[in-house]
């Protein structure tokens, strides 16, 4: 511990010179009244010469005089006085023998006493101007010592010779000379006492510099110690980063291995199924296809954990529009759905801002984890997104705050459970485990993505009842649009009139203003199919016009959405009406019992704006110059027949699976086993695209694109086969001049995409 500084601080004493000035005034003081005595009794000897005494008393007062002079350091005024304390005492020995000579020198011995006088004065009117030799105190006494002797020894009675002259006392002033040397060593004895005082102080200090001095090296010897840590301790950082940035990259080669390895079997296992199996050859298929599935998102999950880990976790900034990532992730989820009665439904408030910047790629992924578990762990009910702005109190941060919920009606997270999920590798119980499986990283992974942008994320759930996982984060307002699907409304058939068959008030709150969007006419919601049937009835009755359009939600209990369907199309009345079977379970759509009831068409729930406009197109049989970019049904209607590829893929399982597909959609393939047979078939040839895988041995498809562009000079689309989804990859990829980019897994339709999308077809 570092000493109180205070201990150090010298206590500096205050000398005060005042005394000292004022000694000196009570002395210039003294001189200056033995002066007068002096110059008065040379006065009488100028007007009676013979009077002895008179002389005597000059001659004493010159005594003193001198030994104040002394250390008055007024040497030269006393030489002037010197000549004519000689002549005095030739004087006082000559007595009543005054010459002219002898007058002449008493006038001169008179002016220099009254010079010395002026002097005097002038130095009692200076009062403090001291000189620095006044200081010796020891000089001074000595000079005063003296004084008093030689005075002393030379005073004798005189005897008055002239009586009628005022007798004038010349005795020397003893007394105050002693007092003021009295005083004078009173003044020596504080110095002593300060020198003292000093001394010790100086000692302290060159104790305290001893001191300082150990410290000092000690510190020294320290600071070294702490350099040699710090040194360690970045050696030690140095080779933590290296071996995490290894562990990251060996964990994102394993995991493309393995993805590249599931897509081959997932894609065999897609082509089996078109093979003519029978059902339980089908039911083992589709366990295999979910089993697959399920380890690719394991895999997947573990390698955004090693970036997360390793710190390569990297957020994109770019304007996208919420309605857009929204839809996407409910096209994707529905797919999951795997035949449950659930009704999944989003709902975005309409005063949220829809075009935003922010990583729309980590947010889709945040929605899809969290809706993948509210399924896993939900039989029944419903499943909804709900986006809300968060109040603006104006002088938070700038930007819009948005709260997202995800909320399902499933099995839900005992209290003691709920902080622990968000942890790495953690489950709510060790049963749900067994039945749900799952590798216990989505939530974690889902925290770490909302906390890098800015967010928070928690939950609230009641066992038995259901949870909500609810976060916010705060997205600035992109100025740009990005550009979406155009949505075609309806032209000859606006205002067509509609009923709704759907007892899920979140449904109809989401999907009412995309009706009046379309420039549907909603004639009622009706909550049962005996409602619907009723007022059906009615409209008859009273003549009023039926509805063109009856939306039936399929999930409505104990089947009364198909017993209402096949009623109504049974019905001549009611045969025109065109009726949409509307669920989010979208196997339903090729169940038979769906085509048996007699729907006209299927509409997928949650329902998306584009969807619901091509729908009520195909429906009514409006065909205007409709134009959705690359839809699923124009993908099917192009061919790709003739387009001669290569394709650069070391994996020969992953090869043999890019033939069938290629064989499928039509094309003239050549394969390259690396980058450096691929450069070598372009060398020799040309074609219309390119596949490339990226990590492949010899030469991967990054290098092989530099040479590609810069050597071989050839501009044909090349598109990245990668397993890896790092930011950075997608970066290189494009930074070395790869045109696109195609994640594993993909299917025949994804490939043909792609082909149709950058190639001039
Ligand atoms: P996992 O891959 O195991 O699902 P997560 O991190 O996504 O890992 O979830 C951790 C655990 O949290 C789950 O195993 C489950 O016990 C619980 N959990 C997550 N979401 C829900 C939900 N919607 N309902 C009930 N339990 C949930």
């Amino acid at each position: 511990m570092t000493p109180e500084r205070k201990e150090f601080l010298p206590q500096v004493p205050q000398l005060d010179l005042s005394e000292g000035t004022e000694m000196l005034t009570d002395f210039s003081r003294e001189a200056q009244r033995h002066l007068i005595a002096a110059r008065n009794a040379l006065l009488i000897l100028e007007t009676v010469p013979s009077d002895r005494e008179a002389v005597e008393d000059v001659f004493k007062t010159f005594h003193t005089i001198k030994g104040l002079a002394d250390f008055l350091d007024l040497h030269d005024i006393f030489s002037l006085t010197a000549s004519s304390e000689t002549l005095l005492d030739k004087f006082r020995k000559n007595l009543l023998q005054l010459d002219n000579d002898m007058i002449l020198l008493i006038t001169r011995a008179i002016e220099a006493l009254q010079k010395l006088l002026e002097l005097l004065d002038e130095q009692i009117v200076n009062g403090g101007e001291l000189k620095s030799e006044y200081l010796d105190v020891t000089s001074i006494i000595a000079a005063v010592d003296e004084t008093i002797r030689k005075s002393s020894s030379s005073a004798r009675p005189v005897k008055p010779i002239v009586r009628n002259i005022p007798k004038i006392n010349f005795e020397p002033d003893m007394t105050a000379c002693t007092l003021f040397k009295q005083q004078l060593e009173h003044a020596q004895g504080r110095v002593d006492c300060e020198v003292g005082v000093l001394s010790k102080l100086l000692q302290d200090y060159e104790e305290t510099g001893r001191e300082l001095k150990v410290a000092q090296s000690k510190l020294h010897e320290r600071q070294r110690e702490l350099i040699k840590e710090r040194e360690l301790a970045i050696k030690l950082t140095q080779q933590a980063q290296e071996e995490a940035r290894a562990k990251s990259e060996y964990l994102a080669n394993m995991s493309h291995e393995i993805r590249t390895l599931i897509n081959a079997i997932l894609g065999f296992t897609d082509l089996l199924k078109e093979s003519g199996l029978n059902s339980k050859q089908n039911e083992h298929l589709n366990t295999i296809i979910v089993s697959g599935r399920m380890l690719l998102e394991i895999v997947n999950d573990i390698l955004d954990f090693s970036k997360v880990e390793s710190g390569k976790l990297k957020l994109e900034k770019i304007p996208f529009n919420l309605d857009y990532v929204v839809e996407e992730v409910f096209k994707i989820i529905r797919t999951r759905l795997t035949s449950k009665p659930i009704n999944l439904y989003f709902n975005i408030a309409l005063d949220v801002p829809r075009f935003l910047m922010g990583d729309p790629t980590r947010l889709k992924q945040i929605f899809i984890n969290l809706i993948d578990n509210a399924i896993k762990f939900t039989e029944h009910g419903e499943i909804g997104l709900e986006v809300s702005l968060v109040g603006q109190n104006g002088f938070t941060q700038p930007g819009r705050t948005l709260k997202f919920l995800v909320r399902d009606t499933g099995i839900g997270i005992p209290e003691d459970r709920q902080d622990a999920v968000f942890e790495t590798f953690t489950q709510a119980n060790d049963a749900t485990t067994r039945i749900y499986g799952g590798s216990g990283l989505g939530l974690a992974l889902c925290k770490t993505f909302v906390e890098t942008m800015g967010g928070t994320i928690w939950l609230e759930s009641k066992l038995g009842e259901g949870s909500r996982f609810i976060f916010t984060i705060c997205f600035d307002e992109s100025t740009e649009h990005p550009p979406k699907e155009d949505v075609v409304v309806l032209q000859k058939n606006a205002g067509a009139e509609v009923l709704i068959v759907d007892m899920h008030e979140t449904s109809l709150r989401q999907y009412l203003p995309q009706f009046e969007a379309a420039r549907l006419n909603v004639l009622a919601v009706c909550q049962t199919a005996k409602q619907a049937s009723e007022l059906l009835l009615s409209r008859e009755k009273g003549q009023q016009s039926l509805p063109a359009l009856i939306f039936i939600d399929l999930l409505l209990p104990e089947k009364q959405a198909y017993m209402l369907a096949y009623k109504l199309k049974q019905q001549e009345h009611y045969k025109n009406i065109k009726l949409i079977g509307v669920s989010s379970d979208v196997k339903v759509e090729t169940s038979s019992e769906f085509n048996q009831a007699g729907f006209d068409i299927f509409l997928p729930k949650p329902i998306i704006s584009a969807e619901l406009c091509d729908v009520l197109q195909r429906v009514l049989g409006e065909k205007t110059d409709y134009a959705r970019v690359l839809s699923d049904e124009m993908i099917q209607k192009i061919s790709c027949s003739g387009v001669r590829v290569l394709v650069a893929e070391d994996s020969i399982p992953n090869m043999e699976l890019l033939k069938v597909h290629f064989e499928t959609l039509g094309c003239t393939c050549d394969y390259a086993a690396n980058g450096q047979e691929a450069i070598e078939f372009l060398r020799k040839n040309d074609y219309g695209i390119c596949f490339m895988d990226l990590q492949m041995p010899v030469m991967g498809g990054v290098e092989a694109t530099r040479i590609i562009r810069n050597e071989l000079k050839k501009n044909l689309p090349i598109i990245a086969l990668t397993a890896a989804e790092l930011e950075d990859e997608k970066d290189r990829c494009l930074e070395a001049g790869m045109t696109d980019y195609l994640p594993k897994p993909f299917g025949v339709d994804e490939l043909k995409e792609k082909i149709i999308r950058n190639t001039k077809m």
